[in-house]
């Protein structure tokens, strides 16, 4: 089997609650998401999807995943889609660093793997643990007050475990999170994630103020040494994401004893290949897992599923269903959220089928 062509489609996904707002001002109305299609010539395609949360989170950008495809593409023409790691290979050897890039090529190789070996991913990848993967809620970066009338209606929909978005004033995260923390009932879980927002002397004091609160704290600052000062004053359970970028970090981050929960973005390690060998060895190592990506549509939300599926429940702490947040379906067949849960689907590969009309013609092709 070989790849013929790539192909990339451009989606708008704007949000059923018009803006996601987290640290520092920093808010997304409508996310520009790329789906990756590769074609091979014995009729298999792939699907994959990389979508940024904006240009200001992570080193990514929408046009970015296209500009990468463009570079690459060419150099994994004619190779077999079923030999991931060779093709990770290639792709690492062709352009240095750019995961997010790689992401979808990875995505959509997995989901030929599938699709040419008769199984769902989640089955390559180590077999499904459990019924269903429990998700959590963002809370979007509002009034202490709007935040804490959140926890009731996205209970209503099932969920049990909110990620609070603080990394502003700190003196106003405070409050966010005991005003949020007044609302949870036994079994809930609450995360507050400052997205790398408060300088040390702030996360410092937001940690202290919160020391009898039950909640977890992630990615306070932005550098892993403020991270692991404010982890090494703190009996909080530790969160760490935007540090944790490559295998390297986490090993490092292990060694210190850095964190409880190690949040596995799919496209910021450079797709399910990586994260999956990240979660292998938090799995090993006794590590929790936060197992998502940086946002997405459908096509994200199903890899989700099937990598977190495929992780043993006990490792598991928590995921999301990006597909509920935004308005556009770009593809049948994804996981759909079911009282707080989803699940990997058990069709052949990813288990989805693009809505071609959502998606329109390609923005590019490499052949
Ligand atoms: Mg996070």
């Amino acid at each position: 089997m070989k790849i013929t062509a790539i192909r990339a489609y451009q989606v708008d996904l704007p949000l059923h609650e018009g803006s996601y707002k987290w640290s520092g001002g920093k808010s997304v109305n409508v996310f520009d998401s790329t789906v990756v299609e590769i074609e091979t010539d014995e009729g298999v395609t792939g699907w994959g999807e990389v979508c940024p949360l904006g240009p200001f989170y992570l080193p990514a950008y929408a046009n970015g995943v296209r500009a990468g495809i463009i570079e690459l593409g060419p150099h994994l023409i004619g190779y077999d889609p079923r030999e991931i790691g060779v093709l990770n290979a290639r792709m690492d050897a062709a352009l240095q660093g750019h995961n997010y890039v790689k992401s979808g090529i990875d995505m959509a190789c997995w989901d030929i793997l599938g699709k040419a070996t008769n199984q769902p991913v989640c089955t390559l990848l180590g077999g499904r643990s459990g019924d269903e993967i429990t998700l959590y809620r963002a809370i979007s970066q509002e009034s202490p007050v709007d935040m804490a009338s959140k926890v009731a209606e996205y209970r209503a929909q099932g969920y049990r475990r909110f990620q609070l978005k603080v990394g502003g004033d700190p003196d106003v995260d405070i409050q966010r999170i005991f005003a949020v923390a007044e609302r949870l009932e036994a079994g809930d879980r609450l995360v507050a994630d400052a997205n790398t927002g408060w300088v040390l002397h702030e996360a410092m004091r937001v940690a202290r103020a919160v020391k009898d609160v039950d909640v977890y704290i992630e990615q306070p600052c932005r550098t892993y040494e403020e991270c692991l000062t404010v982890r090494r004053h703190t009996d909080r359970p530790f969160v760490l994401d935007e540090n944790i970028d490559s295998l390297e970090m986490l090993m490092r981050a292990q060694r210190d004893l850095a964190m409880d929960v190690v949040n596995i973005k799919i496209s910021k390690l450079g797709g399910i290949t990586k994260a999956r060998q990240v979660r292998d060895l938090c799995v090993s190592l006794g590590i929790g897992l936060t197992i998502e990506d940086s946002w997405g549509g459908d096509i994200v939300t199903a890899a989700i599923s099937h990598l977190a599926h495929s992780t043993p429940e006990e490792s598991r702490f928590t995921s999301t269903d990006f597909n509920s947040y935004v308005t556009v379906s770009i593809a049948d067949g994804a996981p759909q959220r079911v009282n707080g849960k989803m699940r990997a689907s058990s069709e052949p590969g990813l288990g989805i089928t693009p809505k071609m009309d959502v998606l329109g013609k390609p923005v590019l092709e490499v052949r």
